[in-house]
């Protein structure tokens, strides 16, 4: 794909501005300009399918009309930000967030962003159990601020330890390549479980939570048997232990099954805090928490975020979260995520180069190995995102080894462009076979 001068020039003032360490993903960046329901256009004109809903931002559709029309007429209103002024948005949104959140006495807090969820539930958990000792899952990714940092098990993206969390990692994930991968679902949970009670065993004193996604996102979308979380709890509740679930990717229907992806596990009652962020915004910046207005309560703060809910993001997100509700996305996760499924696992065993298919609903991931020996492939993965933006589809790249492509279009993704994504994956694969 050609660059035009114009777009060549913006990389080299980007690159003069903006940090080294900041990546483009592709070889020859995106310059993304225009979005229309699962669509996207970069400036050159070039249209591309999106599985990747913009890192999973994209939660309902590209440009759709009414979250447009919320935020023009909020910001043709005002524009501004603030938790001392009353905001009507805001309180609307925290309604919604509140009856859906299936935790008892709600309070919800927003946030610009899922690593200010998460720092705003480390404060909650850790001050509430006055204890600054955190669980956290092996492999996890919670965000980069300098305590979200200390609960990421992910060493890709958290290469410093000196967070001011104490964090202990635990098993909760089937990891790839890892000796429990490949255990029968009851023995994974076992251990898991007998994990966890060492490593409590080993602690001094209070922890104040365990923190863990349902289904792994920048980990490759690792999932562990439904259930676990249950039996997590079980020893959690024995010392007073709060969870934290990590809805950032998992939230509002994408999993198929469940509106939250912990959902899938509960069995006597559910997390003490969820966090989300990315998708309830349908790309505009906001996060949020919602705890039992015990624990919310307990920390004395007159606002943690001035930009977290301003009218203009509560307004575009309430009109998302309607949106997604109505239409029932949630089951279009499920429907389609299935058709999907069928024909990318139907093409197990048959394609060397693919070594795994794995997630829930709209939340796909599909691991790349090296035909014969079975070994990770990120040379491959890396190979195969160039390939597929060629054939015209955007999907994200992750895992602990880099070499899982990440699927998770918008939830309103038709079968028939599920059909068209899974014919360029399935040809992508196989010419990675072969390459
Ligand atoms: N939690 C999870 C599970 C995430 O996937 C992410 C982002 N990839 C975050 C937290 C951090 O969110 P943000 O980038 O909005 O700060």
């Amino acid at each position: 794909m050609a660059s035009t001068g114009v777009h060549t020039d913006l990389v080299k003032r980007r690159r003069a501005v903006l940090p080294d360490w900041l990546s483009l993903y592709y070889d020859e960046p995106i310059d993304l300009e225009r979005g229309e329901g699962r669509h996207v256009w970069d400036a050159e004109g070039n249209r591309y399918l999106d599985f990747f809903g913009g890192i999973l931002t994209t939660m309902t559709a590209h440009a759709l009309p009414e979250v447009t029309a919320a935020v023009s007429e909020q910001a043709a209103r005002i524009l501004h930000s603030s938790t001392l002024y009353l905001n009507r948005p805001m309180v609307e949104l925290a309604e919604r967030v509140a009856e859906l959140s299936c935790i008892d006495e709600p309070r919800v807090f927003f946030t610009a962003s899922g690593t200010e969820a998460n720092d705003t539930a480390l404060l909650l958990a850790t001050g509430y159990r006055a204890s600054n000792q955190v669980l956290a899952l092996r492999n996890s990714y919670h965000g980069r601020s300098f305590s979200a940092l200390g609960i990421t098990g992910n060493r890709a993206w958290s290469p410093t330890s000196l967070s001011p969390v104490q964090t202990s990692y635990v098993h909760g994930s089937r990891r790839p390549g890892t000796p429990m991968a490949d255990l029968p679902d009851e023995e994974f949970t076992d251990a898991c479980v007998a994990d966890l009670e060492d490593v409590l065993g080993q602690l001094n004193g209070n922890v104040a939570c365990l923190i863990a996604e349902p289904v792994q996102g920048v980990g490759g979308f690792t999932t562990p048997p439904d259930g676990l979380f249950a039996r997590f709890k079980e020893v959690l509740d024995r010392h007073g232990i709060l969870w934290i679930s990590d809805e950032v990717q998992t939230g509002w229907g994408r999993t198929g099954e469940h509106f939250w992806g912990w959902q899938a596990h509960a069995a006597n009652g559910g997390p003490d805090i969820v966090t989300f962020a990315k998708g309830i915004g349908n790309g505009l910046s906001i996060g949020g928490v919602v705890a039992r207005a015990e624990i919310m309560n307990s920390v004395a703060a007159n606002s943690i975020s001035t930009f977290g809910g301003s009218p203009v993001t509560a307004a575009g997100a309430l009109a998302n979260l309607d949106h997604l509700v109505a239409h029932d996305l949630q089951g279009n996760a499920r429907q389609v995520g299935a058709v999907l499924r069928e024909q990318l696992d139907a093409a197990l065993g048959r394609l060397p180069a693919l070594g795994d298919v794995r997630g829930k609903g709209l939340m796909i991931g599909v691991e790349l190995v090296h035909p014969g020996t079975g070994a990770p492939a990120p040379e491959l993965a890396t190979w195969a995102l160039e390939e597929t933006r060629r054939q015209g589809l955007l999907v994200g790249k992750g895992g602990m080894h880099g070499n899982v492509l990440r699927i998770a279009p918008p939830l309103s993704l038709t079968e028939e462009e599920a059909r068209e994504g899974a014919r360029i994956l399935l040809d992508v694969l196989e010419k990675a076979g072969r390459a």
